[in-house]
């Protein structure tokens, strides 16, 4: 991971600014939605991409109740 040299602070709400030259470099358009990790060390926020709750992919999704289901997964399942 790189070192950025922007240093941010946290306001009274708890929220941050992402640096206008990441946002740029990340294409991150106000809405965007963003997923946020963590490890002993810290933690890094991460464009969302949605993945199948089931197998991982990202490819052909449904959303159902907010989760989100491949269609290979889907003929599984309606298979029997
Ligand atoms: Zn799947």
């Amino acid at each position: 991971m790189k070192k950025t040299g922007e240093i941010c602070k946290i306001d009274n709400l708890g929220r941050i600014v992402i640096p206008v030259k990441l946002r740029k470099e990340f294409d991150l358009e106000p809405g965007t939605p963003l997923e946020i990790f963590y490890d002993d060390e810290g933690f890094f926020i991460k464009r969302y991409i949605p993945v199948c709750v089931f197998c991982g992919s990202e490819d052909d999704l449904t959303q159902k109740n907010g989760k989100c289901i491949c269609a290979k997964c889907i003929g599984e399942f309606t298979k029997g």
